[in-house]
């Protein structure tokens, strides 16, 4: 006999709705799943098989074929359990006629423990919000309760596969729950650390409120204990807050990450700081079974590279396509998946292999040749992708002793939030959401460069050996600057005030 179910699989960060026929037919026992099933898909089979025994039915000892359709798509997770169970349960005329019936209202995901209860499975957020069309009542496990409450599609959530069959059976009623999607006003970002708490370094605290208001990218090279990890771990206190839209996409590579804790809907702006040991796949995505990595867990937020240079060659050139696109595609024998990394990079990297190199009280141990081979590990093209550089230098005594009298995270960030208001009206209407990501058309519209300031930029393209990208870059730093002064043209001094962020360009980091 042949029985149907609806589930779901994850792509990138959006879900597909997956057909699930079950056929049990006489002949030699066996149990097939086809229909481009991966190994996590095809590891179902032992653990439907135990949980039907330990539920109190009979595994039918006969030929099972399941066919997850449609064919050409790629079935990932562990969410197919549940489906593949309950087909086989009507298949077998283990379920009533009406019950059998009942399965079609449904959108059934689940992962199976042996004794056949529900384990969370990842991607049920995503699955559920592109699944809400088919108009079904969705069945998850009680785990993922939550991020069914987020997505507000109706759901059940049985405990066991047992109880779903009674439910199904009319035997027990088991509770729908369904949440209206309210979008709140604002989400505020939560930390603690406050910018006066650092002494000093007022030009890198300058270029970190340039960063949020404008979404740049920003590469800090200094001494170590010169601040860099503390003024990087305060920026998240800067940043706009996240609407409700950004909320729930990064809420979803949370979800199909299996990150998702006990949070409902992640309303802080992600912060990121992965080891400079990380490999490629772990920082960009990828894998087996494609999975979201740093740089898409930081998207809509922030990605901390501390020790920059020492971070692979192989992992800082993947890094590029994410800067430059805003997402990252992850091509594989048969399908190819894109996954979101719209970030803000904050790299923070020492002047030398030792540290010591500028350091008046230590002396620099290393040779010219390592110096230069450290620094060069920053590529051009990697160096063009990043907006803002800046020199931290040690502490003075006097702003040591001045304690922490200076701005508060507080006062940076309204005026980051005056700039950002200033570029939402400017992009209105487009997929624009800062300076740093303008089109080609938008650079031409709203970055109209002063009278004079040619000169100024062919000197620096000369002085510097600039390239088109870099130029780019800075009209639109600029255009950040003059958003933070509330000015409707780039002047002069912004230009100016952009080029002395800019002290490495395609000369490389070595020249510096
Ligand atoms: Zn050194």
């Amino acid at each position: 006999m042949l029985a149907n179910a609806t589930a779901a699989t994850i792509k990138g960060i959006e879900g597909f709705a997956v057909s699930v026929e079950v056929d049990i037919a006489p002949g030699l026992p066996n149990f097939a799943v086809v229909g481009l099933p991966d190994a996590e898909v095809k590891e179902s089979k032992e653990r439907v098989t135990a949980a039907i025994r330990n539920s109190g039915f009979d595994f039918p000892l006969k030929r099972i074929t399941v066919n997850l359709g449609p064919a050409e798509l790629r079935k990932s997770g562990t969410q197919f359990d549940l489906p593949i169970a309950l087909g086989i349960l009507a298949a077998s005329e283990q379920l009533s006629a009406p019950a059998r019936e009942k399965i079609k209202d449904f959108l059934v995901l689940g992962e199976l423990a042996l004794d056949g209860s529900l384990r969370p499975c990842a991607g049920v957020l995503p699955m559920l919000i592109s699944c809400k069309t088919l108009g079904k009542m969705a069945i998850i496990p009680p785990a993922n309760a939550l991020e069914g409450q987020i997505s507000s599609a109706p759901f059940i959530t049985p405990h066991t596969l047992r109880e779903l069959a009674d439910y199904l059976e009319e035997k027990i009623p088991l509770e729908t729950v369904q949440l209206a999607y309210v979008p709140t006003e604002e989400i505020t970002p939560q930390t603690t650390l406050d910018f006066n708490e650092v002494k000093g370094q007022a030009l890198a605290k300058r270029a970190l409120e340039i960063a949020a208001a404008g979404g740049h990218n920003v590469l800090m090279i200094g001494l170590p204990g010169t601040g860099k990890s503390m003024l990087a771990k305060r920026f998240p206190g800067i940043l706009p807050p996240l609407t409700q839209d950004e909320a729930l996409e990064i809420t979803k590579i949370y979800s199909i990450c299996n990150l998702l804790g006990k949070s409902r809907l992640l309303t802080n702006r992600p912060f990121r700081d992965p080891h400079h040991t990380i490999s490629d796949v772990a920082l960009i995505g990828g894998g087996s079974t494609p999975k979201p990595g740093e740089v898409s867990l930081a998207h809509n937020g922030v990605l901390f590279l501390d020790e920059f240079a020492e971070f692979s060659r192989s992992a800082l050139e993947v890094l590029r396509e994410p800067l430059e696109n805003g997402h990252v595609t992850i091509s594989r024998a048969k399908e190819t998946v894109s996954y979101p990394a719209r970030f803000t990079l904050v790299a923070a990297m020492n002047p030398c292999p030792c540290g010591n190199l500028g350091n008046p009280l230590k002396p620099c141990t290393c040779s010219p040749t390592q110096v230069t081979r450290y620094k060069n590990r920053i590529s051009g093209p990697l160096l063009d992708r990043i907006d803002l550089t800046v020199n931290l230098n040690p502490v003075k005594f006097t702003d040591w002793k001045q304690g922490t009298e200076g701005e508060t995270s507080a006062q940076i960030r309204a005026r980051v939030l005056a700039a950002r208001e200033i570029q939402k009206k400017r992009f209105a209407g487009t997929s624009t959401t800062a300076n740093a990501f303008m089109t080609s058309a938008q650079l031409k519209e709203f970055c109209k460069l002063p009278s004079g300031a040619d000169t100024i930029l062919e000197s620096a393209m000369r002085k510097f050996g600039l390239s088109a990208r870099s130029l780019d870059k800075i009209l639109k730093t600029a255009r950040t600057i003059a958003d933070l002064e509330g000015k409707a043209d780039i002047e002069t001094k912004h230009l100016i005030e952009v080029m002395q962020y800019r002290p490495l360009d395609r000369k490389g980091v070595a020249d510096l």
